[in-house]
């Protein structure tokens, strides 16, 4: 498991995509595996179909980026987590901004979904992965490799094109977020 490799994404809406570029990265490598983290409110039912690939795994990001999750009761933040579940949605939820609240933790462990932050900003709920907020580089663990970044990032295409070179040098074994989560 040396050479794992897990890519992920936030902030992935319609018309924030990149998507012709990540078609193309999955041509190129058959075993590709990227975990987008989706803001549903930007997304018509059209582009959340044509997002759910078999390389790419959607995990809910809230339906908008101001707010309004932070107040979410467990009820409320419970609805939210299952209303995507009908387009392929994981059982996964990063608070933007990592602003997280005990009626997400409790919602999280009450649905067995698990939440993906920071390892400066710890969670509270049961299943979780940390990923290093460093925007658009390869980061190195005892056994594994990490990427991440913002598809807002305004040097997405160079940031891509260092990670493929990456991945031609590396072969790495892709693994979504859902495959390397933690229990505590
Ligand atoms: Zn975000």
């Amino acid at each position: 498991m040396k050479n794992k490799l897990i890519i992920s994404y936030d902030d992935l809406w319609e018309g924030n995509d990149h998507w012709e570029e990540f078609e193309k990265f999955a041509q190129e490598f058959p075993d590709l595996k990227i975990t987008f983290f989706v803001i549903t409110g930007n997304c018509s039912e059209e582009f959340l179909k044509k997002i759910k690939r078999p390389w790419s795994q959607l995990v809910f990001h809230s339906w908008e980026h101001s707010g309004a999750w932070q107040h979410w009761t467990v009820e409320e933040t419970k609805e939210w987590l299952l209303k995507f579940q009908e387009y392929g949605f994981e059982k996964g939820f990063k608070a933007p901004a990592y602003k997280w609240s005990d009626n997400h933790f409790k919602a999280c462990d009450e649905l067995d979904f698990w939440t993906c932050s920071s390892p400066t900003v710890p969670v509270r709920n049961k299943k979780y992965w940390y990923t290093y907020p460093k925007d658009g580089e390869v980061m190195t663990y005892d056994d594994y490799y990490e990427y991440y970044d913002h598809l807002q990032n305004k040097n997405f295409s160079e940031c891509l094109d260092k990670l493929k070179k990456f991945c031609t040098e590396i072969k790495p074994e892709f693994k979504f977020i859902s495959e390397v989560v933690k229990t505590q």
